[in-house]
């Protein structure tokens, strides 16, 4: 029994010992050096990062909103914390409205140029044959000017290039900027009618299919009109695409414009009503309402934009119905002017995305097809690339400099 003993003490002993070795031998790792007490002034200050902003521990102390205790009642209350409110961002002033289609023409010129030099290039041939006027009319049926227009601008440029005889580059130049000129229309009314009457605000609708640019449109419309100093409030009535509120909401923030929104999938006129509402009771000079480009069927799409029109005309009738219309989307882009058309009494046409396509021709066609005129041009993204229409301008941007 003593062996028994004195057997389990030396397996004791011995495993004690073995133990103290192995925990010995992993305190042995060295230990990595403290940081130095001073930063060290010879080394260069750390160049910032991008993201180094989340890491470094904010200075303010966050604030308590309040402390509430356990639900049974026991235990040290707890603090509940609020995220730091976010600053809001500084009010933009847009750019001025005035010449910016001739400051966005590089933009136009580079998309539209290969229609005026390719007409160019076919007038100055020394024989002015039958193939040629094809040629001609084949350039402009291309670039979407339309087949009436088309054949009205070749019979013009026929007859005056008879009369002139002997041509130089420059004379035909004047000769087709002209003509184009004249099929723009120098003479449409292209304001876009905004003024506040009798204490009630311009009201303006803006309609077209989804992806056309309509919200963009619309955003940029306000900028364009509080640069003219006018004050803008905004209808988030296309309550369907869910982003479109919150994509108008930050395009007005931008501008120090209000927006007036609803529920997501609630009814568009409601907010039209109440945007009208707000617009009247802050003395804005315009209201915007943003509407749902749904072409299901046109029954649907004529009892919505109806209806709209229908509650926003219980506060006054409406200054304005813009359609916006893709200019990449040709053909197609006359189809959805034409349904448009039947459904609201069209005052005003924009044409976006015009600096990503060279058929620029449907300036006049979507003129022609519903007898109003283009009052504003997309070209391009950015916050002010949205500029007055400017017939001249832009026949020379077609023509280049
Ligand atoms: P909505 O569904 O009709 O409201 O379309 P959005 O306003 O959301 O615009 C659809 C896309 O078209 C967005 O990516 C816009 O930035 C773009 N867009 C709008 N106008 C123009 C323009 O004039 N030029 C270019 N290049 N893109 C544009």
């Amino acid at each position: 029994m003593d062996i028994v003993i004195l057997a389990v003490v030396i397996a004791v002993v011995v495993l004690g010992a073995l133990g103290g070795l192995i925990v010995g031998s992993r305190r042995k790792k060295p230990l990595p050096p403290p940081p130095p007490a001073t930063p060290d002034i010879t080394a260069p200050p750390a160049e910032p990062h991008v993201g180094d902003e989340a890491e470094t521990p904010r200075e303010e102390p966050r604030r308590t909103i309040e402390e509430v205790d356990l639900p049974d009642g026991g235990g040290a209350p707890v603090t509940v914390e609020e995220p730091p409110a976010p600053e809001a961002p500084p009010v933009e002033i847009p750019e001025p409205t005035a010449g910016r289609l001739v400051r966005l023409r590089a933009r136009l010129s580079r998309s539209q140029n290969a229609l005026g030099k390719g007409l160019l290039t076919l007038l100055s041939r020394e024989h002015l044959d039958e193939d040629t006027w094809e040629e001609i009319e084949d350039t402009l049926l291309t670039a979407d000017v339309g087949v009436q227009p088309t054949q009205e601008l070749v019979e013009r440029l026929r007859e005056r290039v008879k009369v002139l005889g002997t041509r130089t580059p420059e004379e035909l130049r004047g000769l087709l900027r002209e003509e184009l000129i004249k099929l723009v229309g120098p003479d449409m009314d292209r304001t876009v009618h905004t003024e506040n009457e009798a204490g009630c605000p311009g009201i303006v609708m803006v309609v077209g299919v989804n992806g056309t640019g309509k919200t963009t449109t619309t955003g940029k419309l306000a900028r364009v009109l509080v640069a003219d100093g006018n004050t803008v409030v905004l209808g988030a009535a296309d309550t369907f695409r869910a982003a479109a509120a919150d994509q108008l909401q930050t395009w007005g923030e931008r501008v120090g414009a209000h927006t007036v929104r609803g529920p997501e999938g609630g009814d568009p006129a409601s907010v039209a009503f109440d945007a009208v509402k707000e617009g009247i009771e802050m003395s804005a000079d315009a209201v915007l309402i943003d509407t749902a480009g749904r072409l299901h069927t046109k029954t649907g799409l004529m009892d919505e934009l109806g209806k709209v029109k229908r509650v926003v005309e219980k506060h006054a009738p409406l200054d304005e119905v813009l359609l916006v219309l893709d200019a990449t989307t040709g053909q197609n882009g006359l189809v959805q002017a034409r349904v448009f058309a039947e459904v609201v009494d069209i005052t005003g046409i924009v044409l976006t995305k015009l600096d990503g396509t060279a058929k620029g021709g449907i300036v006049i066609s979507v003129q022609r097809e519903l007898g109003v005129p283009v009052k504003l041009v997309g070209l391009g993204e950015g916050a002010d690339d949205l500029a007055p229409f400017e017939p001249e301008a832009f026949v020379d941007a077609l023509l280049g400099d």
